[in-house]
């Protein structure tokens, strides 16, 4: 068998892990790349070639943007071919969010795409940085003895866990556990030994080219509903000039009030061709219309089911399809079921 190492490229965007601290001021913010290769001598030990990138001024995640996902994703286009497998170093505020959305926009990706991140900059002596890092890269240069890359998705890993990317939430701004997938196992666990679960990888179509969708439509708007929720805030979201599409955070399996003036403004954005999603502001479990009263009027009505996507899923699974210029179904059919693995 030959000795070839994985090649593996690292792509640096920001965040804690690469963060140092203002002396004047304390606060944390993004310094050089390359510093941060210093700081992990170890990275050496790893069998495997390690090339990294970075963004020209790396960022703190509150910054991230659509414009920034597209230029990760063509990072990764660029160098498809001549890697084996890519880690993306992401502050973890909005990690599910970008790693969702590369989920949507790396079609028939057959290589693995790992986001990690930490809680503590990398040079704090109690840094969480270290094990994400080098964890991260050894997942990502997983192969089987034909050579192929066991995982073929995006995936995150923090805190000795790798998930499904688009199922993940942060949940947690203070532990080393920041991030859960509570609708959908853990994909590999790292103690002595790396556990894969195989079973429940994404399985792909072989030998499919990788297509990367860079037109993402961010005419949306994201409702959480509370009890008290005014009618002038429903109406002066729907009145959003371009407004295409409104994901309603409801509550448990999908159910709101069932007042007249909410479902009468929801009606009439849907005649106005207006999309309404339903998602759950639970963080585990899905919606499920029509299992309460106070959910059957709004299928009935025609709002779709985020079934048990995250937020985050949701609202970059809409972007992506909103910036799709041909659907083959309607955007309710694409939308309800699962293309990445997000939907059980
Ligand atoms: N605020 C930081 C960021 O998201 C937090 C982190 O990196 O964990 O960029």
């Amino acid at each position: 068998m030959s000795n070839v190492k994985p090649n593996i490229l690292l792509i640096y965007t920001g965040g804690t892990i690469g963060m140092v601290k203002d002396i004047k001021t304390g606060a944390l913010h993004a310094f050089n790349f390359k510093n941060l290769l210093k700081q992990i001598p170890e990275l050496k030990l790893i069998d495997c070639k390690i090339e990294a990138m970075s963004f020209e001024n790396p960022i703190d995640s509150s910054n991230m943007k659509p414009e920034y996902w597209i230029q990760i994703a063509n990072s990764i286009e660029l160098h498809y071919n001549e890697f084996d497998g890519f880690v993306v170093l992401h502050g973890s505020d909005t990690m599910s969010y970008t790693a969702s959305a590369l989920s949507f926009m790396l079609e028939n990706l057959s290589k693995p795409v790992i986001f990690t991140g930490a809680q503590l900059p990398i040079g704090d002596l109690r840094t969480d940085a270290k094990e994400n890092l080098i964890t991260s890269i050894q997942i990502a240069s997983l192969q089987n003895e034909k050579r192929e890359p066991i995982i073929k998705e995006v995936g995150l890993y923090f805190e000795y866990k790798l998930y499904r990317a688009n199922r993940t939430t942060k949940i947690n701004a203070e532990n080393f556990q920041a991030f859960n997938s509570l609708n959908y196992p853990y994909l590999a666990e790292s103690g002595v030994h790396l556990k894969i679960n195989h079973q429940y990888l994404l399985k792909t179509k072989p030998n499919q080219p990788l297509i990367v969708h860079k037109k993402l439509d961010n005419n949306i708007a994201l409702l959480k509903l509370f009890p008290g929720f005014a009618a002038s805030h429903l109406n002066s979201v729907l009145k959003t000039p371009n407004l295409k599409a409104v994901l309603l955070e409801t509550y448990g399996s999908g159910n709101c009030t069932t007042e007249k003036w909410f479902l009468n403004a929801l009606k009439k954005a849907i005649a106005n061709g207006i999309q309404i999603i339903n998602v759950t502001q639970c963080v585990g479990g899905g919606v499920n219309m029509g299992q309460y009263e106070t959910s059957s009027h709004l299928k009935s009505i025609g709002v779709i089911s985020g079934k048990d996507m995250t937020t985050e899923s949701a609202i970059t699974k809409l972007m992506y399809l909103l910036g799709k210029s041909y659907l083959e179904k309607s955007l309710k059919h694409e939308f309800e079921i699962a293309l990445r693995g997000e939907i059980t």
